[in-house]
Parts: C-alpha cells; structure tokens; sequence
C-alpha cells in the first residue's frame, strides 16, 4: 500500500504549478448553482461528480466536498468542510453574524442580498406575498451560548 505524503512544499507547489499549467487555478471551489460540479479559483468548471445523476444529491454534495478537501489540501490550502447551516445556499459564502439574512422557503437561510429579485413567499402558507422579505442579523439566528455580561 503507497502512502502519500504532501507535507513537502516542494510537492505541493509542484502540484499547484502541474494544475495550474493545465489550467486550473487552486483551491478548487464548489459551484453555488450545481452541488456536483467542482470550480477552480477562477471559476472555471474542472469535474462534474454523478454526471449521470444516479446519486443522491446528499451524496453528490459529499463526494464533491471529500474530493475539494483531498486536492485543495494536496496544493497546500487548508481545507474544511463548512457545515452547511452556515453557509448561503445562493453565495456558498459563510454566514457571519453582522450579515443580514432572510429564509428561502426552499434554500432555508440566505443573504438578503442573495435573495433580492427572488419572488417573496409566506413561509407558512408557501403563497407569493408583495413587500419586502423578513430580515434579521445571522447572528441573532445563534444559539445563546451563554454571555460574559451574567
Ligand atoms: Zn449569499
């Protein structure tokens, strides 16, 4: 069984130049619109994961990531995987708690921003509504974990 080791730096610039002379620009970065298609930095599509669709879309969206973290890490970024309750389903950027969001009755938690222009929805009844969508800070979403002030 071969280990491999990426702890060399200069493996890993190697592995960003080989990439990179091929076109594609680390770390690689999921796409917000297609949870099985894997972008570079430049956004430039590299891999379709399930091309054929016969994966669940859980399971896509984890292969994709486990793929992201292996060769994001290989090219010397530290990789996570962010849990998706904080991220925006729209932007796939992090939620940070002075950022103003409002729920997507499909995507759940989103920015604001992100949402403008989508149609606006009761979130009970899923009926189109006129006026301006609920928002709040993301912060104000978080679980109280306790304060310093008590
Ligand atoms: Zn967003």
């Amino acid at each position: 069984m071969t280990e491999i080791k990426v702890t060399n730096p200069a493996t890993i610039s190697r592995f960003v130049q080989s990439l990179a002379e091929h076109g594609v620009k680390l770390p690689l970065v999921q796409c917000p619109d297609d949870a099985g298609t894997l972008l570079d930095a430049d956004e430039v599509p590299v891999l379709v994961v399930d091309v054929n669709r016969e994966r669940s879309d859980e399971d896509v969206a984890w292969i994709v990531g486990m793929i992201q973290v292996a060769v994001n890490t290989c090219g010397g970024f530290t990789a996570s995987i962010v849990p998706a309750e904080d991220t925006c389903p729209i932007c796939a950027e992090a939620l940070a708690d002075d950022d103003i969001c409002a729920t997507d009755i499909e995507m759940g938690i989103c920015h604001a921003a992100c949402l403008e222009g989508s149609p606006t929805v009761d979130l009970e009844t899923g009926e189109p509504v006129d006026g301006p969508i609920d928002t709040y800070r993301y912060g104000d979403t978080a679980p109280t974990t306790g304060s310093d002030h008590e």
